[in-house]
């Protein structure tokens, strides 16, 4: 008779059962250390508990049920594996307990080092390092420190202050001269203030601090800083962090051992070769803290030659099996290597484009693959400026140009001044001797960072990395004084408030501002430099990617201009027509004038006066543009301005008509505009009298503009040219209104056009959700369809474009109500849902019906990939995103199989 069984849920895995694909569930680290363990690389046992384990416990509050029996289980393999148990008084097992979510989030989540440590088993320890009482004690302060910070929340000044006051007593300022009795009295001095902030002595029992431990880890998910870094990284809210729990192997045993973090390429430049740092006698998180200076990695070759020998062999062998750079933590401990963590790394813009590129050349990967190492973030960040190479400024420092770009802004010493400074629009250059993860809000706020301690791996360097932000770090000749908010460089005291400019690429630092030239890749795209014949890594791997994505993509890219030159160079930068040309931009500066006239008529004759002078203006604009984009679409939308914008203020039109009555002044004229302005005065003008209403409620005006767009096309055509208009109806709602635009701009059209050749189409934006939910009939008089995301998302959100993301986004924000404002990035659920009801309903009505959409949303990577996705035939954004957009799009269009470049 079968048995009925129940199968608990699995939350722990021991390193050999996993594999790199279970990213989800044992983290990047638990997966990756998992995927060494089964590559046969020397990785210390251990196991690790899931991201599952983790949501359960964070949505109750409780450990799930079997969770305890399950550790109790791998801990018992691991120790019968280590032939120790764990906190033994004789020989103990110590074990780490580090956090690993599915994306790397460095920094911001818990460790707990040493845990199993306690007054029996220090000596134990000692024994085992050989009667290394030193070690032994240092290790135990060390638990205590950690544990009390991560675990009980005993603030950590208090520690670092105690330590403090040992060295004093000893004479010295650095740790390593303290003994062994001095750090038995340091255990003593950090028992006490555990006691004193808990309540309670610091835990003997190893399987409680276990236990403990890992409770800290799965809370650190939620911590502040882990929230803010998710929020920035676009991380989701719910995916948990798993937990290691990895057998200790210590960097810190004697001059024989030390710690290392190492790159297979370099990830600021993504030159080939080895990268990384090394620090003797150390534990692991010394060197990402970036608290001691490190020594290039290479030096490793005469202090260890055979680790050495090995750790390249390895790294080979994880590049070659990973296929991308990978990025390595190590420790050797007296002569052994063991590998404590691998990833494929992060890595600056330039870097991105340059591997994906070095990776096809190798046969590792092909260009479908290696559009997908790359993104269209990257790309915009290649776009910023760098400053110029003949600058007759010298340096006042050189550190680690350790992420690329070139800020200049007013120095700010701490998190919050960064905060309060940018928040009245200053530009600020966040200085520290090194950051830690609480400085998250500053670097977020900062145009850029600068440290005097820390290498190319330090926290600064690798959050700064993460975020596309400028960062020098390591810059040592700064003697940075954060409470008397100034450092020092050779000769010059700089303050709070003064500018300094920092490259992150070459790692120089200058006084004052330092003037910027446009970057290699815009010059590219401009088409100043030859990709074929240029010596430059990043440009040439640029053009072949870029190359590729135009040859994959199916989606077109148009821009969003209103200018001859705009449209010009959005042509350089490789857009495929104009897909919003916003009429009203046509009406500033001189023009506007003629528009008041005209929107204030009185009569008959003033308004076709003013309609009279404005038709050869216009023609002249369109005549410009269709020019520049000959023999491509060109989308003219029809006047859309909200009315206030070329109304003089109704509260300062009144205030003047008033004090010239005083005056006793003649004051006919302003009253005459005073009583029209108030006539048309809107409580919610983007509501109100704009775009097809407009045209339907002055006469003349949509007429005026169409045949302008007709004469212009028609002009350009008879001198050999090709003009490909289009003609755009903005805020239709109903059928009707965009039937009657048609009947009037049909006449004109055919009237103008006579036997020229000029084809000219008649269609309309989507961006009113009646037009939307009525696509079906609207498709009927339209030979086009362009979403208008922008006020599609105010009106399907409620949200007034012009106001919301100032006013209260923030709190949506942090409420997780959306992860990213709707009105950068689609929201796909709700705004998107009308954008596929109208493509469909329009499609059905109208087979061949052209789509596109022409919103801010045209050129944003996330939305660029719906829009492929729902059957759009372009996309149109400002001339700056077009190489955005094209990148995007063949991503849309490759394979999206392929490996996530986040
Ligand atoms: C839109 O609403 O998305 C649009 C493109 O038009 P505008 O931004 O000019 O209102
Ligand atoms: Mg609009």
């Amino acid at each position: 008779m079968a048995t009925q069984e129940t199968v608990e849920h699995k939350y722990v895995y021991d390193f050999a059962e996993g594999n790199r694909d279970l990213k989800d569930l044992l983290g990047g680290k638990g997966a990756n250390l998992a995927e060494m363990t089964n590559l046969g690389l020397p990785v210390p046992p251990g196991f690790t508990i899931t991201t599952e384990a983790c949501q359960a416990y964070l949505t109750t509050g409780r450990e799930p049920d079997g969770l305890a029996g399950q550790i109790e289980a791998h801990l018992e393999s691991l120790e019968r594996e280590m032939g120790r148990r764990l906190g033994d008084p004789g020989d103990p097992l110590l074990v780490s307990v580090r956090s690993g979510a599915k994306f790397s989030m460095p920094g911001m989540m818990e460790t707990v080092l040493n845990v199993g440590l306690n007054d029996r088993s220090v000596i134990g320890l000692s024994t085992q390092a050989g009667g290394n009482d030193r070690f032994a004690w240092d290790s135990y302060r060390r638990l205590i420190q950690m544990f009390g910070k991560t675990v009980c929340e005993v603030p950590g000044e208090e520690f670092e202050h105690a330590l403090d006051e040992a060295k004093h007593a000893k004479g010295t300022r650095n740790d390593l001269d303290l003994d062994a009795d001095d750090l038995r009295g340091l255990v003593d001095a950090y028992k006490k203030i555990f006691a004193k902030h808990t309540g309670r002595e610091f835990p003997q029992e190893p399987r409680e601090q276990l236990d403990l431990a890992i409770r800290a880890v799965f809370d650190s998910w939620n911590a502040e800083r882990a929230i803010l870094y998710r929020r920035q990284e676009r991380i989701p809210a719910d995916l948990g962090t798993a937990v290691n729990v990895v057998s200790m192997v210590f960097g810190n045993l004697g001059p024989d051992s030390g710690t290392g973090v190492a790159f297979t390429r370099d990830p600021g430049s993504g030159a080939q070769g080895i990268y990384g740092d090394y620090l003797a006698n150390a534990q692991g998180e010394d060197v990402v803290a970036g608290i001691r200076n490190t020594v290039p990695l290479q030096e490793l070759e005469q202090l260890d030659k055979s680790s050495y020998d090995e750790l390249l062999g390895i790294m080979a062998r994880l590049e070659e099996h990973y296929k991308d750079l990978c990025d390595i933590e190590f420790t050797i401990e007296r002569g052994k290597l063991w590998m404590l963590q691998t990833r494929v790394g992060k890595r600056t813009a330039a870097a991105a484009f340059v591997i994906a590129g070095q990776l096809v050349d190798e046969g590792l990967i092909d260009l479908d693959e290696a559009l997908h190492r790359v993104n269209g973030a990257q790309l915009a960040q290649l776009m910023f400026p760098r400053f110029q190479l003949d600058h007759d400024v010298p340096p006042v420092a050189k550190g680690i140009g350790a992420s690329p770009g070139a800020a200049s802004g007013k120095v700010v010493f701490t998190s919050a001044r960064a905060v309060e400074l940018a928040a009245e629009g200053e530009s600020v250059i966040l200085v520290r001797r090194e950051t830690n993860p609480d400085d998250l809000n500053g670097m977020i706020a900062a145009k850029g960072i600068l440290t005097s301690r820390g290498g190319k791996t330090s926290h600064a360097a690798v959050v700064a990395r993460g975020m596309g932000k400028t960062c020098v770090s390591g810059a040592d000749e700064l003697e940075v004084n954060v409470p008397a908010k100034k450092f020092t460089v050779g000769g010059h005291t700089v303050g709070e408030g003064d500018v300094v400019s920092i490259d992150g690429t070459t790692g120089k630092v200058y006084l004052g501002e330092v003037p910027v030239m446009p970057s290699e890749v815009v010059q590219y795209f401009e088409g100043s430099l030859d990709p074929e014949h240029i010596d430059n890594p990043l440009v040439r791997a640029v053009h072949r990617i870029m190359t590729h994505a135009d040859a994959a993509r199916r989606l077109r890219v148009r821009t969003n201009a209103d200018t001859g030159a705009d449209a010009a160079r959005a042509r350089r930068f490789g857009a495929e027509g104009i897909g919003l040309c916003r009429t009203e931009h046509m009406f500033l500066g001189d023009r506007r004038e003629l528009v008041e006239r005209l929107i204030l008529a009185a009569g008959e004759r003033e308004r076709e006066d003013a309609l009279a002078a404005l038709l050869p203006l216009q023609r002249a604009d369109f005549v410009e543009i269709f020019r520049e984009m000959d023999g491509l679409p060109v989308t003219v939308r029809l006047i859309d301005p909200p009315l206030h914008e070329f109304l003089p203020p109704l509260e300062q039109l009144a205030v003047n008509v008033a004090v010239a009555q005083e005056r006793g002044e003649d004051v006919a004229k302003e009253e005459a505009l005073l009583s029209a302005v108030r006539r048309m005065h809107e409580e919610n003008p983007m509501l109100g009298l704009r775009g097809v209403r407009l045209g339907l409620v002055i006469p003349g005006l949509f007429a005026m503009q169409v045949r302008a767009i007709a004469e212009a096309a028609v002009a350009v055509t008879r001198d050999g040219g090709t003009a490909c208009p289009e003609i755009m109806v903005p805020l239709v709602g109903a059928v009707q209104e965009l039937e009657t635009v048609r009947a009037e701009a049909e006449k004109i059209i055919a009237e103008v056009v006579g036997d020229s050749g000029v084809e000219v189409l008649i269609g309309t934006m989507i961006e009113v959700p009646r037009a939307a939910l009525t696509a079906g009939q609207i498709a009927e008089a339209a030979e086009f369809f362009s979403f208008g995301t922008n006020d599609l998302t105010q009106m399907a959100w409620g949200f007034s474009r012009d106001d919301v993301e100032g006013a209260f986004f923030w709190r949506y924000l942090e409420l997780g109500i959306f992860g990213i404002s709707p009105f950068e990035s689609i929201d796909a659920d709700g705004v998107g849902r009308l954008v596929r009801i109208a493509a469909e309903e329009g499609r059905a009505a109208r087979p061949g019906l052209k789509l596109g959409v022409c919103g801010e949303h045209g050129g944003d990577p996330d939305s660029v990939h719906f829009f492929h996705e729902v059957g759009l035939d372009y996309v149109s954004c400002s001339p700056f995103r077009v190489p955005v957009a094209r990148l995007e799009a063949g991503r849309a269009a490759v394979s999206t199989t392929g490996s996530d470049s986040r």
